[in-house]
């Protein structure tokens, strides 16, 4: 099965991608992740994304894409993915499709979590982040038992640089801008399935789990 998880920013691709793979067994494809995780090694794509990405605006498309089109090459990607903030833009939802079809590929699911601009502010200055596992946490909807230590391995919690309130404005205008019209493009594919992403953590999961097994018999 091969999935997109669409929302704005905190609408909580990431919480739900983290259980939905464990449940399909297929890898979770951030480009998110990628990007933190090369900034953070100081590499060439980490040093051109950081302009980008701390400054709250998206990394250009051909950078983005190329990062993705190698990470689907991977054997592990053959029986499906999880893609979970790509495409963010037309054109990379255009690359994807070409990317696919060179393979005999499709999408199978888009799946958008709908939340309203508020819920998204108070969940993006909240999140908290684990240094070692990449596990999301939040600091009132979310909590870890232990405040600042990860619960699945007791890392050390930190804030995304990105996740400050005059950032997170940047980010949703971002979104706006240029994701929100993918809604249409893949409704018009007749892919595209809305959650409510405001119930709770272990709610979405559910709906999510519904819509990617159909209906029960
Ligand atoms: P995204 O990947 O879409 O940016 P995250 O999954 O990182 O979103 O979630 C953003 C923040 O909101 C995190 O701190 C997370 O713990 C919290 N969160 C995610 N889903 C929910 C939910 N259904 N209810 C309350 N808080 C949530
Ligand atoms: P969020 O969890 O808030 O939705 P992500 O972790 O997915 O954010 O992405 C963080 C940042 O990485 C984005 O603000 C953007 O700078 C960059 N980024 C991630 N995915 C893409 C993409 N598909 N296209 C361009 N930039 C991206
Ligand atoms: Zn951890």
């Amino acid at each position: 099965m091969n999935i997109i998880f669409m929302g704005p920013p905190g609408a909580g691709k990431g919480t739900q991608a983290e259980r939905i793979v464990q449940q399909f067994n297929i890898p979770h494809i951030s480009t998110g992740d990628a990007f933190r995780a090369a900034m953070s090694q100081e590499t060439a794509l980490g040093l051109e994304a950081k302009k980008y990405v701390n400054q709250g605006l998206l990394v250009p498309d051909e950078i983005t894409i190329g990062i993705v089109n190698e990470r689907l090459k991977q054997n592990d990607c053959a029986e499906g993915f999880l893609l979970d903030g790509f495409p963010r833009t037309i054109s990379q939802a255009d690359a994807l499709a070409t990317i696919l079809a060179q393979d005999g590929k499709q999408i199978s699911f888009v799946i958008n979590l709908k939340v309203n601009r508020n819920l998204l502010l108070d969940r993006l200055t909240g999140r908290r982040i684990c240094k070692s596992c990449g596990a999301t946490f939040h600091l009132v909807f979310n909590p870890t038992t232990v405040p600042g230590v990860c619960d699945k391995c007791s890392g050390e919690l930190y804030q995304r640089a990105d996740d400050t309130v005059e950032k997170v404005g940047t980010r949703l205008d971002e979104y706006e801008k240029w994701t929100s019209p993918l809604l249409e493009y893949y409704s018009a594919k007749g892919t595209l399935k809305e959650v409510n992403g405001e119930l709770e953590i272990e709610v979405v999961t559910k709906q999510i789990d519904e819509i990617l097994r159909g209906p029960a018999e």
